[in-house]
């Protein structure tokens, strides 16, 4: 349960300055949002390929979203890296909003999220008719939704919620790599410790990418 956590009212309410002390006083926000960040692979890959790129995880998980609050310090420290990336623990299909402001985002990813199998656990599913207006309101026109899984029907379940909501357009693999965003790609394949146990376990993965159009 989420209910001992203290979330901010509003994005202006969260001390960005904190999160990320390299930047303090720059007003930058993050751009890349990592939903259900899990143990970091992701953004920790990411992080020093887009240092100017602000990045935050959301982990629902106490433990799990310590973790990657330590692995980054330690990069800051040792590396004198990954001072553009952070990470919060949050109920992201709540509380979304709360972090982020409308049209902030270029990027949102949805990594191997929890499949929640049973019909009657479908509303639990982190893509939902409901959730879309959220991510469609923090992502700007032109930003991206990645989503990938292992999970065949879960790939489908998502792919067509996105295909029918209105303010996103399905992308291709290929259009996204010719638009330079390849290193983003080969990350969202491999850099996820699920990516990797899905690698071992010689799984198939299934990518599905959407823009954030802007209706005239
Ligand atoms: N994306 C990571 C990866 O690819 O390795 C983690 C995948 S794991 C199967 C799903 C993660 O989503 C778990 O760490 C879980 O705790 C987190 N999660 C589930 N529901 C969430 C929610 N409502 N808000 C934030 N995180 C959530």
């Amino acid at each position: 349960s989420d209910h001992d956590l203290q979330y901010p009212a509003s994005p202006d309410a969260v001390d960005w300055d904190a999160h990320y002390p390299a930047f303090a006083g720059t007003g930058k926000l993050p751009e890349f949002a990592d939903i259900g960040c899990g143990f970091g692979g992701l953004l920790i890959t990411l992080a020093p390929l887009f240092p100017d790129t602000l990045m935050l995880g959301m982990e629902i998980r106490v433990q799990v979203s310590q973790y990657v609050q330590d692995r980054i310090a330690a990069l800051r420290v040792s590396e004198h890296t990954h001072n553009n990336v952070s990470v919060v623990r949050a109920n992201a299909m709540k509380f979304l909003p709360n972090y982020f402001p409308k049209h902030s985002l270029s990027a949102l990813f949805f990594l191997f999220p929890d499949p929640h199998f049973k019909s009657r656990k479908h509303k639990a599913r982190i893509i939902s008719p409901t959730l879309l207006a959220e991510y469609a309101h923090v992502l700007r026109p032109g930003g991206i939704v990645y989503t990938i899984t292992d999970v065949k029907d879960l790939h489908k379940w998502m792919a067509s919620h996105l295909n029918s909501f209105p303010l996103f357009e399905f992308v291709d693999e290929d259009t996204l790599r010719a638009e330079g965003k390849g290193p983003i790609i080969d990350a969202v394949y491999t850099s996820t410790e699920e990516g990797k146990k899905v690698e071992r376990n010689k799984g198939e993965k299934w990518l599905a990418c959407f823009r954030r159009i802007q209706l005239e």
